[in-house]
């Protein structure tokens, strides 16, 4: 017998979405990536970076990764010693777990929203609690004051793709005493954010992610911005090497070319909203999103019959198993092509479940 921890013998382990060998032969709207490429700065850095040998290489990186703190410092209106940069946002989110919640405390998140929370709590032996969502995307459940270590709240939420309101937020940190981790993945996609909470309460923290707005989930990048405290903490406890060279080159010039990422975003917004009104005649019910993506229910409330539908026309899109979830799809934002075509598949398998 291999003598594991208990909880890790027994967890069953995170599924991600899946990532098809042959990825150029599928419109993918599976795991919300950006369909346009990075900025092109991004690719002149690491070829930089890189130089004619790859010399640069055998150096470690930066270990505090300090000149983008100082970018995205500025970017967002903070002093770097609020930011923290991170191996995807996921890195930030399993430390603050661990930083903040002991073997055995309490963490809590929203069902249904990132499921990965659940998972990092339960390597750390950490309890696990959710709080359902009523009809008008309200958190129901929630007592006068939650008194577990964190709180994440993911939003725009995944899968559903509504915000909460910055109002709402803020009573919600308000009654935590533990910590308020606002995941912001896809707030660049959306009208607002709580990075002005950050300012006001102690126990507000938002993680970014440059895996969807920037187009660069395949390098890894995420950042945090709290107070310096823990700020300070999560240093401690983060792999001191976090970002790689070519991470930190590529991670500087996206952040830097704020032109080319407005751009994105504003077509993707716009696509998004033309899609949803296309899916609204076909007789969907969608939720109004400010990500990039949409959930969207068909007609007949059979979400799996029009994942099939899609699949074997080579178009994927994420479907879950789960009650709560399974009368509808998540599609992500594709270019406005890539959409007419799922609208044009869409319409065909409609016609076949008449
Ligand atoms: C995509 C996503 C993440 C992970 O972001 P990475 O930076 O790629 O690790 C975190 N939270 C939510 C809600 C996401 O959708």
């Amino acid at each position: 017998m291999i003598p594991l921890r208990e909880n890790i013998a027994t967890m069953a382990g995170y599924v991600p979405g899946y990532q098809p060998p042959d990825i150029a032969s599928w419109i993918k709207l599976n795991t919300n990536e950006n369909p346009y490429p990075p900025s092109p700065k991004v690719r002149e850095a690491i070829l930089a970076e890189l130089g004619n040998d790859g010399a640069s290489l055998r150096a470690y990186p930066s270990a505090s990764s300090q000149t983008l703190r100082e970018i995205a410092g500025k970017l967002y209106g903070f002093d770097p010693s609020w930011v923290i940069m991170a191996n995807g946002s996921d890195e930030v989110l399993n430390n603050l777990i661990r930083a903040f919640a002991s073997e055995g405390e309490e963490i809590a998140f929203v069902h249904p929203s990132y499921s990965y929370y659940a998972t990092l709590a339960e390597v750390q032996g950490a309890k696990v609690r959710t709080f359902g969502l009523s009809d008008d995307l309200w958190i129901t459940g929630l007592p006068e004051r939650y008194s577990g270590k964190l709180f994440f709240l993911t939003t725009p939420n995944s899968p559903l793709g509504f915000a909460f309101s910055i109002k709402y937020i803020e009573r919600l940190a308000e009654r935590c005493d533990g910590m308020l981790v606002v995941d912001e993945a896809y707030a660049d996609f959306s009208d607002e954010n709580a990075l002005d909470l950050v300012r006001t309460y102690e126990n507000v923290i938002v993680t970014r992610t440059l895996s969807k707005s920037y187009s660069l989930a395949g390098m890894r990048l995420g950042l945090a911005i709290a107070r310096p405290e823990v700020i300070a903490a999560l240093d401690k406890i983060r792999d001191h090497y976090n970002l790689d060279r070519l991470a930190q080159a590529a991670c500087g010039a996206a952040l830097l070319d704020q032109d080319y990422f407005a751009e994105c975003c504003r077509k993707i917004v716009e696509t998004r909203e033309w899609f949803t009104g296309e899916l609204k005649m076909l007789g969907y019910d969608v939720i109004p999103s400010s990500g990039n993506f949409v959930f969207a229910s068909p007609p007949d409330g059979d979400g799996k019959r029009v994942y099939d539908g899609l699949y074997e026309r080579k178009i994927l899109v994420r479907y879950f198993t789960d009650p709560l979830l399974c009368q509808g799809l998540r599609i992500s934002i594709g270019t406005r092509a890539e959409m007419e075509k799922t609208l044009l598949v869409l319409r065909e398998i409609g016609q076949e479940g008449l």
